[in-house]
């Protein structure tokens, strides 16, 4: 297909076929080399852990297209060594963080022609996945395994860019207090189709995760993570071990300390409590941050600092975090790997 007819800046989040995608497969406990193929479809044994026990992992992250026209990847460092805290979790096996990050670039080279223009505000998606594959009836790890990455070019997540839409606290919950909510595996998100399905059907963008155990304080939003900004220009981001740790997170830590010298706390959000915050956002690779105009629990709606409009630290938050990865603003060292 031509890339001629893409409207980059209307890009939605979906799916296109690009030129090529990367596969390794793990076999008598090693990787082989991985190589670049055409198609975009696999075969696997009907028996497959993947299909029947959800021993599955996934991991997402960008391409981004700088003003020079040089391509930069964010982070893929961090997405390696997540990767490998999802593989450690259901028993899958390691894959070197090299040979991950190799394999993101090889994708996106054999793909720059669907990497959007600088100024867009598009970028090429990675998404690299590994699963468990091969003949196998019980309830035991897979005797073999895959390792894919492939990718499309993607407009924002969230309809609307940086303006704020509303979330509902959903009575579900989308892991157990110490089930595998920290991991990115696949089984954590079937479970999350109805309540975000609910959430929309109400006219919200998504639900909002509350800790499973007590169903008092703020986890996720949909598969994004929380922040607010309190009164005295705090940022805080809840803690427990069934959240998934974003590195979009992480790093909006870093540059709410080092950037904008802001207070950084890691610490329980009750959700009967949002009046401490002037400001609230989800953040994540593929939201990169969502103002949070209202949450909605139990019938009521708490707006933050308005409905239509983002906040000015929300917005300056967004600015350097946008202007770090499309390298318009000086990184943290080690946080940018140019694709050459
Ligand atoms: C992937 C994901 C995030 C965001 O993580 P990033 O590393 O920032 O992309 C947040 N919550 C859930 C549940 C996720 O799956």
């Amino acid at each position: 297909m031509s890339t001629e007819t893409i409207d980059w800046g209307k890009l939605g989040f979906s799916y296109m076929k690009t030129d090529f995608s990367y596969i390794s497969y793990y076999k008598d406990g090693q990787w082989d080399e991985g190589k670049l193929v055409e198609e975009n479809t696999i075969t696997i044994a009907q028996s497959a852990t993947a299909l029947h026990y959800g021993q599955q992992c996934f991991e997402g992250l960008k391409a981004y297209r700088a003003k020079d026209g040089s391509i930069q990847l964010f982070r893929p460092d961090e997405n390696a060594k997540r990767m490998n805290r999802s593989n450690e979790r259901i028993m899958m096996p390691e894959l070197p963080v090299e040979k991950f990050i190799d394999a993101c670039m090889q994708v996106v080279k054999a793909n720059e022609r669907f990497v959007p223009p600088y100024g867009t505000g598009a970028t090429l998606y990675l998404r690299p996945f590994l699963i468990g594959v091969g003949d196998n009836l019980g309830v035991r790890p897979a005797p073999e395994y895959l390792f894919c990455v492939f990718c499309a070019p993607v407009g924002p997540y969230f309809k609307g860019g940086l303006a704020p839409v509303n979330f509902m606290t959903s009575d579900f919950d989308r892991a157990a207090p110490y089930g595998t909510g920290a991991a990115k595996v696949g089984g954590n998100y079937a479970g999350s189709l109805m309540p975000h399905e609910e959430a929309v059907k109400k006219g919200f963008a998504d639900c909002i995760y509350l800790d499973p155990a007590t169903h008092t304080k703020i986890e996720e939003v949909g598969a994004a993570n929380f922040f607010g900004i309190t009164k005295d220009d705090k940022f805080i981001t809840p803690k427990s071990p069934s959240i998934l740790p974003s590195i979009t997170k992480y790093s909006l830590m870093h540059i709410a300390k080092e950037y904008l010298g802001m207070d950084v706390e890691e610490r329980d959000v009750l959700v009967d409590n949002l009046d401490e915050f002037k400001e609230a956002g989800a953040c994540g690779t593929a939201a990169v941050i969502t103002p949070i105009g209202g949450i909605s629990h139990k019938g009521n709606l708490h707006v933050f600092h308005s409905e239509t409009e983002v906040g000015p630290v929300t917005k300056k938050l967004y600015d350097t975090l946008y202007g770090i990865q499309f390298g318009d603003v000086e990184a943290p060292e080690g946080w940018i790997y140019k694709v050459k």
